[in-house]
């Protein structure tokens, strides 16, 4: 049998690599296709290409980029069933659905695709009077930076390249994007539908392992990047953008701690909190990765959680009535494995879980871990999978500082039968988002970024347009 080889998009058209490499199924380890190893002379070419196709692209009105913008959500709802079908067998969340009750899977991922497409071909960015007198009067234009370099990651392969792609093509920016090694094909199918509506060269791709990606930030044509990915290669990425001094957006890893004050009800937060951990089997960004719960409530609330732990059926997400696929890759994989041994090596207890079933496939089931403290490794490092600890606390003021006292600062969440009472908590942790009896519930108008070492910048609504643009002030005589 021919395995399917998968071609790149360049000015609008399909090219193939001289080397290649497989694309597999977390599920079944089946070989999917094989996807393309770009040159470093592609990865020039396809900068060339987002550079010819820039001035003309930025030229067009407005209205012209809206209504192609809009026309590729349309693509992607057209779409939704075959993309999402990628989604799941490359990526390995399961199918789901998008209604109220549904597995948050791969509709649910396509279906935001076409959200955060749609809401940026509606927005604006006016001309800005920032200061006008009898002498003066100043100007704030902005326009759009280039060609932009977006580098994603394979938890939410097709979602989070949207979050870059739309933005940059809706302010008249070109595209290069690199998806990630791990779940190129379904990405390249996205490119592949959208490209369909936009003038060549205005999305390009490339694929390959990091030094692809590495290639793409250091090439001196490239005026803006966008990264959503470890900080370990945010760090290599900022430095590669410092020689160039291009501006980057980073959005990097996270260690979201989730606070339970002791007016919660375990029963009524139990769902929200278990969907805020387990999403895309806790492989999100802003995932809550540390409870920190009220001593009063521990027990109710491990019960509340264990319930609905051992309820998900896990397996193939092509079949149905499945609400938790595969991990990702062997990599990711193996850090849960170490990191759950590591936490009962070292005496916490595993409430549920804690055991590979040693089939095919990276299954891993969803775990939860008591008796484990800060300082513990499953706690202070992003474990970016299905064990989640739960931390008993006494004292707010110590759960707020444990809370902040890790270099991430992507999300949190502080759950509470009182607003009141979670606001002023709130208010006092040190994340680009904080939720009230949510988590992770991102929107396409509402900004979202990390502080400290979970990035630099914001993405969605009119702030995360501007984040695309540069600014030039006018400024006029009278
Ligand atoms: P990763 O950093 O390993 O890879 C991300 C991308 O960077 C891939 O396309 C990879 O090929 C590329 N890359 C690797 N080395 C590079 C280099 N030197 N130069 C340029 N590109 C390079 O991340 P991952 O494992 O794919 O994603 C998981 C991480 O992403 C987690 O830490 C997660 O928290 C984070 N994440 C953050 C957000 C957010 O919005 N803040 C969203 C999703 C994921």
């Amino acid at each position: 049998m021919t395995i399917k080889k998968y071609q790149n998009i360049l000015n609008g058209s399909g090219v193939d690599s001289p080397h290649s490499f497989e694309s597999k199924n977390p599920a079944t380890g089946e070989t999917l296709g094989l996807v393309p190893h770009s040159t470093a002379e592609q990865v020039a070419q396809a900068v060339a290409s987002a550079r010819a196709a820039q001035p003309a692209w930025a030229a067009r009105p407005d209205d012209e980029r809206k209504s192609m913008v809009a026309r590729v959500a349309d693509m992607i709802s057209e779409n939704a069933q075959d993309l999402a079908r990628w989604v799941t067998r490359e990526q390995g969340k399961p199918l789901g659905g998008v209604g109220a009750g549904e597995i948050p899977g791969a509709l649910f991922e396509i279906a935001a695709c076409e959200a955060w497409t749609r809401v940026p071909a509606g927005l604006e960015l006016p001309i800005e009077v920032v200061f006008e007198d009898d002498t003066r009067r100043d100007e704030l234009h902005r326009t759009p930076y280039g060609v932009v370099a977006a580098i994603a990651p394979w938890n939410w392969p097709l979602m989070i390249a949207i979050w870059q792609i739309i933005p940059a093509i809706r302010a008249g920016n070109t595209v290069v994007l690199k998806p990630s090694e791990y779940t190129s094909i379904g990405t390249l199918e996205l490119a592949r539908v959208i490209s369909a509506v936009l003038p060549p060269g205005v999305l390009n791709t490339v694929t390959g392992l990091g030094a692809v990606g590495s290639a793409l930030v250091e090439n001196p044509d490239v005026d803006k990047i966008m990264f959503t990915g470890s900080t370990a290669t945010g760090i290599k990425i900022a430095a590669a953008a410092a020689r160039n001094l291009t501006p980057s957006t980073l959005e990097l890893g996270g260690n979201d701690p989730a606070i339970v004050l002791p007016d919660a009800d375990p029963h009524a937060i139990a769902m929200g909190l278990f969907w805020g951990a387990f999403i895309n089997m806790g492989q999100t960004c802003a995932c809550a990765k540390r409870v920190y719960v009220h001593e009063s409530l521990h027990d109710a609330l491990v019960a509340e959680l264990k319930v609905l732990v051992e309820a998900m059926p896990m397996g193939n997400g092509m079949e149905p009535s499945i609400a938790m696929g595969p991990i990702q890759n062997a990599m990711q994989f193996e850090k849960v494995v170490a990191l759950v041994d590591s936490a009962r090596a070292a005496g916490a207890t595993i409430v549920t879980g804690g055991q590979a079933p040693g089939t095919a496939g990276y299954f891993y089931p969803l775990t939860l871990v008591t008796d484990i403290q800060d300082g513990a490794d499953l706690v202070d490092e992003e474990q970016f999978g299905p064990a989640l600890p739960i931390i008993k606390y006494r004292d707010i003021d110590l759960a707020v500082a444990s809370a902040n006292r890790l270099g991430a600062g992507l999300g949190a969440s502080v759950w509470s039968a009182d607003t009141g009472h979670a606001m002023a908590v709130a208010k006092r942790i040190q994340a680009g988002t904080v939720w009230i009896n949510q988590h992770g519930a991102v929107h396409p108008m509402v900004p979202f970024g990390g502080v400290k070492g979970s990035g630099w910048g914001v993405e969605f609504g009119v702030d995360g347009l501007k984040s695309v643009t540069q600014t030039r002030v006018i400024s006029l005589k009278k």
